[in-house]
C-alpha cells in the first residue's frame, strides 16, 4: 500500500510533500509510544528531540525567527501533525503546543517578542502555552473574567485559568485577560480582552493544580494572583485580545482535524493488518464482507476528512479567511476519527480493549480532539452562523 498516495492532491506543493515523507520516516525511526509513567519528562523530551531535529521550525512562522518559512505554513504544520500522530500522540502534543502557545506571537507579536520567543520555541529550548479556557468559561468563551488592570507602565493580572496544556512544564504562557468592558450583559463578552506573555516564575503566577486525563500530557489550573507583567509583554492591541485568539484557533484548529487524521489512519493501518492475520470461521476476519464493509467506511471517512482538512489548510496559506472552513474541517475529521478508531477497536475484539494495544490507546487520544478548541457543538454553531451570514439578502 502507498500509504503517501494523497500527498500528490493539488492541495500540496513540493516542500509539503518532502516535510511529510521525512517527518514519517524519521517519526518511524525515532518515536516510540507508549512513553514512560512520567509524561512531563516524556514531553519536556519530545520538545527538545522535536527541537533538535528541526521539526519545530514549522510549528513557528516567521524565517529570521528561527520558522521554516516566513510565515506561518498551515499546510506544513497539518502534515506534521498528522505524520506525527500517526506514530506517537505525545508528539503530536508536544509538536502542536509548540505552535498553538507561540501561533499569537507568529501572527501578532512584535520584534521583540518574536525574536525573544520563537527561535526558542523552534529550537524546542522554550516550551509554550496557550491560556484561553476559564472554569466558568470554556465553550462561552467571551465569558471569561481573568483579569488585567493597569499599574503604571505595566499590567496585574488577577484569576484563573484551567484545562492549559503544558500547564506546569511550559516556560512561558499565552494569557487572554479582560482589560475592559466586554460590551455585553455584565461586562462580558469579546471585546475588551486582551492577551499577554507571562513567563514561567513571574511573581503572582502558580500552577493551583494538576489535571489528569485519560491520555495523559502536562495539563493545570493556572492562577494568577496580582502577576505584574509589563505593557511590552501584550500581544497586540488592547482590547483585540479574543480576535487574536480566534485568527490562533482558525489555524490550530484546522491541525486538530489533521491529528484527528494521522490517529484515524493508524487505526485502519493496525485494522487492515489485524483482519488479514486473524483466523476466524476456517478464513480469515478479512474475508467476511462485513468487516469489508466497515474497513470501506472507514478508508471513506479518512478520505473525506482529510479533504476537508487539506481545503481549510489551503485556504488559509492562500490568505482567504477560513472560519467556516476549519470548523468543518475539525468537526468532520474528529468525529469521523473517533468512528474509525471504535471500529478498529471492535475489528481487534478482546485486544482492543487491552491495555498497551495501540488501538486502545488510540481510543484514548482522540476522545479530547472532539471537545477541545471548541467542541464539536461549538464548530457546528460557527458553520451555521457563517452560513446564515451568507445567505442574508444583500450579502456578497
Ligand atoms: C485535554 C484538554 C486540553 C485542553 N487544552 C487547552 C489549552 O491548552 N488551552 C485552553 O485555553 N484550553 C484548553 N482546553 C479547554 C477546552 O478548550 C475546553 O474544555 C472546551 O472549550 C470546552 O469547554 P468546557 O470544558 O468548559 O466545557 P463546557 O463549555 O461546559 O461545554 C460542555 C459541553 O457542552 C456542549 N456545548 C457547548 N456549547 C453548546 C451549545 N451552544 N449548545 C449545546 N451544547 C453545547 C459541548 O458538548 C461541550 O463539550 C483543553 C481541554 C482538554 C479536555
Amino acid at each position: 500500500m502507498n500509504r503517501h498516495a494523497y500527498l500528490d492532491w493539488p492541495f500540496f506543493e513540493e516542500r509539503h510533500v518532502a516535510l511529510a515523507r521525512e517527518l514519517d520516516c524519521w517519526a518511524a525511526i525515532h518515536l516510540h509510544d507508549p512513553h514512560g509513567k512520567d509524561v512531563d519528562a516524556a514531553c519536556r523530551a519530545l520538545v527538545a528531540q522535536l527541537g533538535e531535529a528541526g521539526w519545530l521550525r514549522h510549528a513557528v512562522g516567521g524565517s529570521e525567527y528561527g520558522g521554516a518559512a516566513d510565515t506561518i505554513d498551515t499546510r506544513a504544520i497539518c502534515l506534521a501533525r498528522e505524520m506525527l500522530a500517526r506514530h506517537a500522540g505525545l508528539a503530536d502534543f508536544a509538536f502542536a503546543m509548540q505552535g498553538l502557545g507561540s501561533g499569537a506571537i507568529s501572527l501578532f507579536g512584535t520584534r521583540e517578542q518574536k525574536g525573544r520567543y520563537l527561535a526558542r520555541v523552534a529550537q524546542g529550548a522554550a516550551i509554550a502555552a496557550f491560556a484561553l479556557s476559564e472554569p466558568q468559561a470554556g465553550s462561552d468563551v467571551a465569558a471569561l473574567q481573568c483579569a488585567a488592570r493597569r499599574d503604571g507602565d505595566g499590567w496585574v493580572l488577577d484569576g484563573e485559568k484551567t484545562w492549559i496544556s503544558n500547564g506546569g512544564i511550559a516556560d512561558f504562557y499565552v494569557v487572554f485577560a479582560r482589560t475592559g468592558d466586554g460590551g455585553g450583559e455584565g461586562g462580558r463578552g469579546a471585546r475588551g480582552i486582551s492577551a499577554f506573555i507571562v513567563d514561567a516564575g513571574t511573581p503572582g503566577f502558580e500552577i493551583a493544580e494538576r489535571i489528569e486525563v485519560i491520555a495523559p500530557h502536562p495539563l493545570a489550573r493556572l492562577r494568577f494572583t496580582g502577576c505584574r507583567v509589563g505593557a511590552e509583554r501584550m500581544i497586540g492591541e488592547e482590547g483585540q485580545g479574543f480576535k487574536v485568539a480566534m485568527a490562533t484557533l482558525d489555524v490550530f484548529r484546522t491541525s486538530v482535524a489533521a491529528a484527528a487524521l494521522g490517529f484515524a489512519r493508524r487505526a485502519l493501518d493496525e485494522a487492515l493488518a489485524h483482519a488479514q492475520a486473524r483466523p476466524m470461521f476456517g478464513k480469515t476476519l478479512a474475508d467476511f464482507q462485513l468487516t469489508q464493509a466497515r474497513l470501506a467506511q472507514m478508508a471513506t471517512d479518512i478520505d473525506a476528512a482529510a479533504l476537508l482538512t487539506y481545503r481549510a489548510a489551503w485556504m488559509r496559506d492562500q490568505g482567504r479567511r477560513v472560519t467556516k472552513e476549519a470548523a468543518m474541517a475539525k468537526l468532520a475529521a474528529t468525529e469521523s476519527a473517533q468512528r474509525v478508531i471504535d471500529g478498529a477497536v471492535q475489528l481487534f475484539g478482546g485486544l482492543g480493549v487491552a491495555s498497551g494495544q495501540v488501538v486502545e490507546s488510540l481510543y484514548r487520544e482522540i476522545r479530547a480532539l472532539r471537545i477541545y478548541e471548541g467542541a464539536s457543538e461549538v464548530q457546528l454553531l460557527i458553520i451555521a452562523r457563517e452560513l446564515l451570514a451568507d445567505a442574508r439578502p444583500g450579502a456578497a
